[in-house]
């Protein structure tokens, strides 16, 4: 006998029980059915509330400190707190220097488009070695000298559309904070003093070496070095604080004696002052990373005992046609140098992030001339865009373009970034919707959805800049005929009405015994 024969032996109705066993199975495939189709309905619920999110979970950002890219989220909620090392203010800034700028502010409003708050500090080094060599030059003092090149630096900042961060610093305003962190470092034994300058002892923070990947072996224990900035091959105890020394050099009362801070502390003091002892994004250029920034971490993180910074931006390198810039070699340029020679500063913006800030970019003229040619293809397709008179309503085929063109450019910029893929997407985009608005295949709608996203883009990008809509002259005159005709036809309100609109468009009209004439505003 089998197991299923007893079965039907104890219940005596197989044939009935085999009906309800049937009927179960169509009961459980019902129910199977329903839950089956419930987590689809979840899971599609999921997925359209997971693409209707802001898009912040997709963003990769190379993180120099791990050495790979990795998915950019903020430590808490939803602010974005950087850091970003800025000028030294001697001189003015070169096109190196602004690459590195430009990069921080691409990211800084890529962030803000996200719908990230940003919390952006970027410091002004007012004392250090090349300073103090060009203020005691110059005659003026340490204020009035640096206050000139800040200045300046601003100015080259408004030219090429770089947004200010929410406070810039002053490293001479921030001695007690330095003092503090070089009284916490003492505290837990990192430093010692030399001939009246203050140390950090690098082999009594086990991390050191962890962003630049130096291996420490085979430095001379308790070597120092002076100066601000040196090799990998130099690394050394480096200074703290700086006994005064020449005549005339600026100097501050300390615990540790007279005398004024090493350049990598004054980041380590502001950025912690704004943006607490650890935060999201550190960005600078790649020659900080040793030993600005690998001196930043044992100083922030000897003093705390915390993770200093989570993701370590850095901005590669500019070359000059084809090599290094230097001044002797004549291919040196500042900002203010090439907007004379009658380059726009759009176009430098645009040349500075057309490439991505994680490879070198050559910087050269006729790529100047380039990047000319396609800010004004952009532009004259905007005002095609804005000027198109098409059919009403939206056309389906437009409305994938545009989903397809926010696609491509969120794509390439969630992909660390790399500006030159997202304007691929955008010229595409142009391409195409050149020809829809060719075949007359272009409605009302789909124009002010173009000009909306290519705004939302140029958040980003900030080169297009704003353009008023411009009434055409044939547009301007057929709203005259109509206002005539009104008059003609006693229908004032309507004519009131007519010269009101033109008004608000900037045309102003004068009645005139020769008829109406009409200039803009
Ligand atoms: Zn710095």
């Amino acid at each position: 006998m089998t197991v299923i024969d007893r079965g039907a032996a104890k219940y005596g109705r197989p044939y009935k029980s085999m009906v309800k066993l049937k009927q179960r199975d169509e009961k459980d495939a019902f129910v199977d059915n329903v839950i089956q189709r419930s987590l689809r309905f979840a899971f599609d619920l999921k997925l359209i509330l997971l693409t209707q999110e802001p898009h912040v979970a997709m963003l990769k950002l190379r993180n120099t400190l791990t050495r790979t890219q990795e998915e950019f989220k903020p430590l808490e909620g939803n602010t974005v707190r950087m850091y970003a090392c800025g000028p030294t203010v001697y001189d003015y800034g070169h096109i190196g220097n602004f690459r590195t700028f430009v990069s921080v502010d691409v990211l800084r409003r890529y962030l803000k488009y996200l719908g990230y708050q940003v919390q952006h500090i970027m410091n002004i080094t007012d004392i250090e070695d090349k300073i103090i060599r060009g203020m005691l030059a110059s005659g003026k003092s340490l204020e009035e000298f640096t206050e000139f090149y800040t200045q300046e630096f601003l100015k080259d900042c408004d030219a090429l559309n770089i947004q200010r961060p929410e406070i810039m610093p002053y490293a001479t305003k921030h001695l007690p904070q330095m003092i503090e962190i070089m009284r916490r470092l003492t505290d837990g034994g990192h430093t010692y003093q030399s001939d009246g300058s203050l140390y950090f002892s690098i082999s009594s923070f086990p991390g050191y070496g962890k962003l630049s990947g130096l291996k420490l072996e085979g430095n001379l224990a308790g070597a120092r070095v002076d100066v601000d900035e040196y090799e990998k091959a130099d690394a050394r105890d480096f200074v703290l604080w700086k006994a005064a020394k020449e005549e005339g050099e600026p100097r501050w009362p300390s615990p540790f004696g007279e005398g004024r801070p090493g350049w990598h502390l004054e980041c380590s003091a502001m950025s912690m002052e704004y943006l607490g002892e650890s935060f999201d994004i550190h960005c600078g250029g790649v020659d900080l990373i040793f030993p600005h920034h690998e001196n930043e971490i044992a100083q922030s993180e000897g003093a705390t005992g915390k993770p200093f910074v989570r993701f370590w931006v850095h901005t590669e390198f500019l070359l000059v046609e084809g090599v290094k810039m230097a001044k002797k070699k004549g291919n040196y340029y500042t900002v203010r140098q090439l907007i004379e020679k009658g380059h726009s500063p759009a176009a430098i913006r645009y040349l500075l992030l057309s490439v991505p800030y994680s490879t070198q970019l050559n910087f050269m003229l006729d790529g100047l001339r380039g990047a000319e040619t396609a800010l004004e293809g952009l532009r004259n397709f905007r005002r095609r865009v804005a000027g198109f008179e098409g059919a009403t309503g939206s056309q389906p085929r437009v409305r994938e373009l545009i989903a397809r063109a926010r696609e491509g450019f969120e794509a390439g910029m969630n992909g660390d970034l790399n500006t030159s893929k997202a304007l691929a997407a955008v010229f595409e985009f142009r391409r195409d919707v050149n020809t829809a608005m060719d075949a007359g295949e272009f409605g009302a709608v789909d124009r002010a959805a173009v000009l909306d996203l290519l705004a939302g883009i140029d958040s980003v990008l900030g080169v297009l800049g704003e353009e008023k809509e411009q009434m055409l002259d044939p547009e301007i005159e057929s709203k005259i005929e109509e206002r005539n005709a009104a008059r003609r036809n006693r229908d004032f309100d309507l004519a009131d009405g007519i010269r009101k609109e033109l008004a608000e468009r900037g045309i102003i009209l004068e009645d005139t015994p020769q008829g109406t004439k009409w200039k803009r505003k």
